[in-house]
């Protein structure tokens, strides 16, 4: 088992792949119970939740972010996750309570609540004037297929890409983790063959971080013959950047007179963060000062 949720970038030594690895077990739980999540929906929220933060990963910036979206026609909505360069990220799905029967046991059938139908949207906010957005049809809904496919379709790399979330029946997370295996311009089929078939050697992704003490120890196995160097390491960590000033803009839509009828049914003003499920309470006479 893996102590803590981080994840490794690795290369081998003639620059043609380039993999990130992370283990997401602790921050997939804490989503999964902010969000009350049913089996399959914790495994697309994990899932959704791992990729972005991988991605995320790339940003140079400070305060730069992405996001990712998964929308499918599926009864689970859909699932966004936005994460920053600094290994912080925060998810929600639209409805937690999705679920299906799993195909096998511990295979949960998230493209089932996903749907095969949809698209999956990257939105990167690097400081310029506008976001880059790309978007790119579901070509399965199980997340990892689609986000290969989106590196292929829109960023032009050819892309291995490997999610899982394991789920206990207490519905706590056992584990998480992902990769992604990226081809560098004029990259030789062999060493990707070879590393396709390491990984295939591996088997699933959730298993390897139960398996193993550390990432480093599967990136040796995933580079087994071949020499590799670690380029970067980054703890990640669930965290969401509500605060109270961000949820009081909620109520300036409200007019005096709904801000009161609510007021006077509920006895208090609440909010709630969607990523983070945090709820925020607040008195009328400081909505009402905050409105003028
Ligand atoms: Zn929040």
């Amino acid at each position: 088992m893996i102590a803590n949720d981080y994840l490794i970038k690795a290369m081998d030594k003639e620059g043609q792949v380039r993999v990130t690895l992370a283990h997401t077990t602790k921050l997939v739980d804490e989503a999964r119970f902010r969000h009350n999540t049913s089996a399959t929906a914790s495994a697309a929220l994990g899932r959704v939740l791992t990729g972005a933060l991988m991605m995320g990963s790339d940003l140079k910036g400070a305060n730069d972010s992405l996001t990712l979206r998964v929308v499918g026609e599926g009864i689970a909505g859909s699932v966004v996750a936005t994460v920053d360069s600094q290994g912080t990220g925060r998810a929600l799905i639209s409805n937690p309570a999705a679920d299906v029967p799993s195909i096998r046991p511990g295979k949960l059938d998230v493209a089932a609540i996903i749907g095969r139908e949809g698209y999956l949207e990257v939105i990167k906010d690097i400081g310029l004037k506008q976001p880059f957005v790309g978007r790119v049809d579901l070509v399965s809904g199980e997340i990892a297929e689609d986000l290969a496919n989106y590196f292929v379709m829109s960023e032009q790399i050819p892309s291995l890409v490997a999610l899982g979330v394991l789920v206990e029946k207490d519905l706590s997370i056992k584990a998480a983790g992902g990769l992604i295996v990226q081809a560098m311009p004029g990259a030789q089929d062999s060493i990707l063959e070879i590393i396709e078939n390491n990984i295939f050697n591996l088997g699933p992704i959730s298993n390897l971080m139960l398996v193993h003490e550390n990432l480093e120890g599967i990136l040796s196995e995933l580079f087994a013959n071949i020499d590799y160097e670690a380029l970067a390491s980054l703890p990640l960590e669930f965290a969401c950047r509500c605060n109270e000033e961000r949820l009081r803009t909620i109520f300036t839509s409200f007019s005096i007179e709904e801000l009161q009828e609510i007021y006077a049914k509920e006895g208090i003003l609440e909010a709630r963060c969607n990523f983070c499920n945090e709820t925020y309470q607040f008195s009328l006479e400081e909505i009402l000062a905050y409105k003028r």
